[in-house]
């Protein structure tokens, strides 16, 4: 597999670096404390392209490589990850439906959503049905001329400032589950208040209540009881996706501590000279590049259209603990400075724990992948 960067890659990930430099990082400790949706930051990202990376030039997007948009996340996500959540939710969950399965009055919807103009958001979980997504209750009750949908979900990203959700739930009709657009104007959907978060507290996320939603037949989104056949198609580029996010913050925190140890002064050195230290920076160093090798490897298969069902898991599994193990590494190196509220560390330590539960639980993935192994 050839890891040598493409000219246009390259440029990607400088456009995306400087990006960061210049506009994120200097609000990256307000967005946090804040808690409130980056929406200024959020539109920006969308005039850079952003959200139509993964889509074809025909849908208004510019149909990127997943590496190059891997490359857009690192980027993002090493600058603030509540930012990159909310960013890549949107240019992912939120519209792949849309662009997929949606009739000319949803693509208008989708369009607006590449732009940034209108906020989109997916609503999968609910209160008794997390990784276990056969366990939701939320009906749509199917009419000659649409649907009334009813149920309650929980942990939708962006919600509070959503005009539109894509919807799963079950009907009578049929055992597989189904997708709904609902718009979040629609009379009956209510949107709870905000969660309040250890980490990611910029990406804001809420309950979202579907009481007697009434949608015209053209909201059901592919066929009835497909749902999981759809959402199968994007799932490994959600994986690879959470690795890159992953990759991004490990990568702040890495750096973060780099320059402290460099600059920190004990016994009359810099720590960075005492050999404890030193084998954590090893130890990170390689944590790091396999984790962002083996996600750009990943990408690359899915580029080439190669099965990565086992690869997207492995990247985002081992990504995601590489992440939380980097931070905690780094955290360490800062020692009361990284336990500081002042510094950026202990918020990429906090921010780390989301790559451990979005695009599945590191149980359920080691599940997944030794289930595999058996084919
Ligand atoms: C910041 C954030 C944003 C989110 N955004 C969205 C969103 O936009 N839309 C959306 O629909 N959802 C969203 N979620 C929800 C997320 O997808 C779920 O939290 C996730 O699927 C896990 O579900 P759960 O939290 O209910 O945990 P549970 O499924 O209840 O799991 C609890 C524990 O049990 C373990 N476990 C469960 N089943 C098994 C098993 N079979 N074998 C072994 N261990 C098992 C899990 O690994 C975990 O450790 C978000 C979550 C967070 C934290």
């Amino acid at each position: 597999m050839n890891f040598e960067l493409t000219d246009i890659q390259k440029q990607i990930r400088q456009t995306f670096r400087e990006f960061v430099n210049r506009k994120v990082l200097p609000r990256a400790k307000a967005i946090d404390e804040e808690r409130k949706f980056p929406m200024q930051l959020f539109r920006e990202v969308g005039k850079l392209g952003f959200f139509g990376m993964r889509y074809p030039e025909s849908a208004g997007g510019s149909q990127m490589d997943i590496v190059s948009y891997c490359l857009a996340v690192f980027e993002l996500s090493r600058g603030s990850l509540s930012l990159a959540a909310v960013c890549t939710m949107q240019s992912l969950m939120a519209t792949y439906f849309l662009y997929r399965l949606g009739d000319e009055e949803i693509k208008t919807w989708f369009h607006e959503a590449l732009e940034g103009e209108k906020i989109g958001g997916i609503c999968m979980t609910e209160p008794n049905a997390g990784s276990d997504l056969f366990g939701i209750q939320s009906r749509a009750e199917v009419l000659e001329d649409g649907f009334i949908l009813n149920g309650q979900k929980t942990w939708v990203t962006s919600a509070p400032v959503a005009d539109f959700f894509t919807v799963l739930a079950k009907t009578e009709q049929t055992k597989g589950l189904s997708i709904f657009f609902v718009p979040s104007r629609l009379e009956g959907v209510k949107i709870g208040k905000s969660i309040e978060k250890l980490g990611v507290r910029g990406s804001v996320t809420s309950e979202v209540y579907l009481d007697q939603v009434r949608l015209p037949a053209n909201y059901l989104l592919g066929d009835l009881g497909d749902g999981t056949k759809y959402l199968v198609e994007i799932l490994a580029e959600i994986r690879i996706m959470t690795a890159a996010l992953s990759i991004g913050v490990a990568t702040a925190a890495f750096e973060d501590a780099l320059q402290y140890a460099l600059e920190r002064k004990q016994f009359g050195q810099v720590i960075y000279n005492f050999q404890a230290v030193k084998m954590k920076f090893a130890e990170m160093k390689v944590q790091l590049e396999t984790a962002r090798h083996y996600t750009l490897y990943a990408a690359s298969l899915s580029d080439q259209n190669l099965p990565r069902h086992q690869e997207s898991m492995i990247a985002k599994l081992y990504a995601s603990e590489c992440a939380n193990s980097i931070c905690d590494q780094a955290s360490r190196i800062l020692a009361s400075y990284g336990f500081a509220e002042e510094y950026s560390l202990q918020r990429y330590l906090r921010d780390a724990r989301f790559t451990l539960i979005g695009g599945g639980t590191s149980e359920i993935l080691k599940l997944n992948i030794a289930k595999e192994l058996k084919k």
